[in-house]
Parts: C-alpha cells; sequence; structure tokens
C-alpha cells in the first residue's frame, strides 16, 4: 500500500477517531479535515458517523460543501459512513432540504430502523467481484440509529454490495463508497482495505 497518499477524515463530529486509526493502522496518512485550506492536500476524504444535522451545521459554516462537491464530481474517492451516508444521499425521504453533498443516486430515510433497533449488530454477506476476502466469512456491522436504502430508491450508476433485511446497506457510485452501519468498530478492516486499494489506487 503506497503511503503517499493522505486520506482526510471529517473531523467537524463524530466517529472520527477510529477512522483514523483504522486508516493509520493500514500504513496511511490521514488529516483530520476541518478547514477548505486542508482540501489540496488529501486523495480521498472519510465521512464518519454521527448526527447529519450537526455535521451539516459545520460544513456550512466552514464553507466545506461547495469545494467538496467540486472535488468529489472531479473523483475524489470518498467513504461515507452511517452519518456519513445520509450527507452523501442524494434524496432524503425527510427534510430534503438539509445542506449535504450528495452524489449517490439514492435516497435515505434518517433513523428508520425504529426505536427497538436504535442499536444492533448483523452479520453481512457482502459480495463484490474481484474481491474473494469478502466471500471468507461475513462482516459483522455496528448499526447505530443507522439510515435506511430502500431498495426501490436506488438509481441508475448506483451498485449495491451488500443488503441485509431486503435493504441495500452498501453501496458505490463509481468514486462514491457508502455503508449505512459503522465499519470502523468492530476490528475487521476488510472494507478500509477495499476502499484504500480499489478505489483510492484502482
Ligand atoms: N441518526 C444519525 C443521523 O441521522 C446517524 C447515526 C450514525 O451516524 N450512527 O445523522
Amino acid at each position: 500500500m503506497p503511503d503517499r497518499k493522505t486520506i482526510g477524515v471529517l473531523a467537524l463530529q463524530g466517529a472520527f477517531a477510529r477512522h483514523i486509526d483504522v486508516v493509520k493502522s493500514l500504513g496511511v496518512s490521514t488529516v483530520e479535515l476541518r478547514d477548505p485550506d486542508d482540501l489540496p492536500g488529501i486523495n480521498a476524504l472519510i465521512i464518519p458517523g454521527g448526527e447529519s444535522t450537526a455535521m451539516s451545521k459545520m460544513l456550512v459554516r466552514w464553507g466545506l460543501i461547495e469545494p467538496l462537491q467540486k472535488l468529489i464530481k472531479g473523483g475524489l474517492p470518498v467513504f461515507g459512513t452511517c452519518a456519513g451516508l445520509i450527507l452523501l444521499a442524494d434524496r432524503l425521504k425527510d427534510w430534503d432540504a438539509l445542506p449535504r453533498l450528495g452524489g449517490l443516486n439514492i435516497t435515505v430515510a434518517r433513523n428508520a430502523y425504529g426505536r427497538q433497533l436504535d442499536s444492533f449488530e448483523a452479520s453481512l454477506n457482502i459480495t463484490i467481484p474481484g474481491s474473494p476476502e469478502f466471500s471468507e466469512s461475513a462482516m459483522e456491522g455496528v448499526f447505530i440509529r443507522a439510515p435506511r436504502i430502500p431498495a426501490d430508491s436506488v438509481g441508475s450508476g448506483v451498485e449495491v454490495l451488500c443488503s441485509y433485511d431486503g435493504f441495500p446497506v452498501l453501496v458505490r457510485q463509481e468514486n462514491i463508497l457508502g455503508a449505512a452501519f459503522h465499519p470502523e468498530l468492530t476490528g475487521d478492516n476488510r472494507l478500509h482495505e477495499w476502499f484504500l486499494r480499489e478505489i483510492i489506487n484502482p
């Protein structure tokens, strides 16, 4: 893995620290991204879980929405998890006016797993052609007040890499990868490795 790449981890709010630990453990350097001045130094971006409404406010306050949209349209690799997935969705089921980045041709329903299922773990069978490491064993996904992607909302250009209980939970559209769960919490780093290998250094 070349270590000259630098991964920006959006560090405005939420669960960014574990993503930084995972990326560093894979031998790649990171930058905590808070300011548009940090953008020229990054080769990819991770948007962590947290609270999408709070992150949205800070993206607006720090003037990050437009520069990031431009970079993502230009091909910057992005991995959004949970709240990060919400911020990357082209459509939100409720409160579609939430300022965000977009880019994924999907609809997302926030907090849609209901109260009893506020948090849960699930064994996820990820299928990615050409990446046999995912068929060796399931990945544990931690879902925390997770967003839900209605299967019929997945538009053209989006590949569903994993579904759980009939709902897509891992999707990719070219340079954008989105997970409804938290892949940084279990110590199973296959998805981060795959993002670094296949999306950043294809
Ligand atoms: N419920 C949160 C939101 O709507 C997302 C939760 C998470 O990122 N774990 O932003």
